[in-house]
């Protein structure tokens, strides 16, 4: 998988999370490093790489060489270069095993298979005793919220009392799951989903390596498709390359075609003819879009995002310069829409297309609730 293969190894290979990224590395320089850290945000936004990241910079030997002590308190030697306190090396013992997986100081747990009481009992076991290269042990916890509630109590002793040499991260897409008891002992942060700016050039960058032929329009696409998830563009690519000839250029129509993904010209010819109440013509374009093998949710949740940037560019016109990712054209049609429509029919589409968009998992016809939508705004 390629995503494995470029996953950042260092904070500077990091994508977006500034906020997260630097306030570590201060953490790191100043040696005010907490206990617990609470990662929250939408899958694939790089919590559990960032986590590796910052277990590999605590315990790089590099660090530990120049900084004997182990505490709160760790103290920036000012013979050293910022840069060994603030970044891992990659390279030592430590950092190397920690790529791996296989450090006995990293410990990865997944709550969501590992649920119970006992991993926590056995975790905080664990805990007390040090780590064996001498360091931090560090506990990374994923899908935190996973845990049941009396896995989260035999948890939050540890969290109460850690001994010096444990740091706890903990992840989660679900934040509002973690009871107060917990969030009142971590450092919170919160991911941001990545923008298609960001996303496209690092598949761009990907692809550069590998070799891959592809052109920009097709990059963008599948950076739309991810939904600021960064892990899901990466996956995308792999089974992009996987599946065409090696020797011809990726386009966005072979990537619309692999994903399922609806071209973007249907959305301004959907909606001109929904506008025009031209019920028959709009059920064409659902049909043509239903045979041509695309997957409705996404086509439904897209045409939503759209309808939101018209509505956004007829209250502020500056809004649409801030959506990055789209070229001039696109922005044109947004903004010609939004003069030739008024803001309670958007709104009333908006709503109406979202449902639409929740009910297609449950229906047993995937273009039904998008033809009933467009029933009831054409009448
Ligand atoms: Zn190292």
């Amino acid at each position: 998988m390629l995503y494995r293969k470029y996953r950042p190894q260092k904070f500077s290979e990091i994508v977006g999370q500034e906020h997260v990224v630097k306030t570590l590395q201060g953490a790191l320089e100043s040696g005010r490093v907490g206990h617990a850290y609470l990662f929250t945000g939408s899958r694939g936004t790089g919590k559990t790489s960032l986590a590796r990241i910052f277990a590999k910079a605590l315990n790089c030997d590099y660090r530990r060489n120049q900084q004997p002590v182990i505490g709160n308190q760790l103290k920036a030697d000012s013979r050293r270069p910022e840069a060994v306190l603030t970044e891992p090396c990659d390279n030592c013992h430590f950092c190397l095993a920690a790529s791996q997986g296989n450090s006995l100081d990293l410990i990865e747990i997944d709550a969501a298979s590992r649920t119970g009481v006992d991993d926590i009992r056995e975790l905080n076991d664990s805990a007390m005793v040090a780590a064996p290269g001498g360091g931090y042990k560090i506990f990374l916890i994923d899908e935190v919220h996973m845990l049941s509630k009396s896995a989260f109590n035999a948890l939050l002793k540890t969290l109460e009392e850690p001994p010096a040499h444990v740091i706890f991260i903990l992840a989660t897409t679900e934040p509002h799951k973690i009871l107060p008891t917990v969030l009142s002992r971590v450092q919170r942060f919160d991911f941001k989903r990545l923008n298609h700016g960001q996303i496209s050039e690092k598949l761009k960058m990907m692809a550069g390596k590998e070799g891959i032929k592809i052109n920009d329009e097709a990059i963008k696409t599948i950076a739309m498709s991810a939904d600021g998830a960064l892990r899901d563009a990466e996956v995308a690519l792999t089974k992009i390359h996987a599946s065409v000839d090696p020797n011809k250029e990726v386009s966005a129509e072979d990537v619309n075609e692999i994903l399922s993904l609806v071209s973007y010209k249907y959305y301004p010819e959907f909606l001109g003819r929904l506008l025009n109440n031209d019920r028959v013509g709009s059920m064409e374009v659902i049909q043509k879009i239903h045979m041509s093998g695309a997957d409705m949710e996404n086509f439904t949740g897209n045409l939503v995002e759209y309808l939101r940037n018209v509505l956004m560019a007829k209250i502020n016109p500056a809004v649409l310069a801030s959506v990055s990712g789209m070229n001039d054209e696109e922005t044109k049609n947004i903004s010609t829409l939004g003069q030739s429509v008024d803001s309670q029919r958007l709104i009333k589409m908006i709503v109406s297309f979202s449902n639409a968009r929740n009910e297609i998992k449950h229906s047993p016809v995937p273009q039904l609730p998008l033809e009933l939508a467009v029933i009831e705004l054409t009448s």
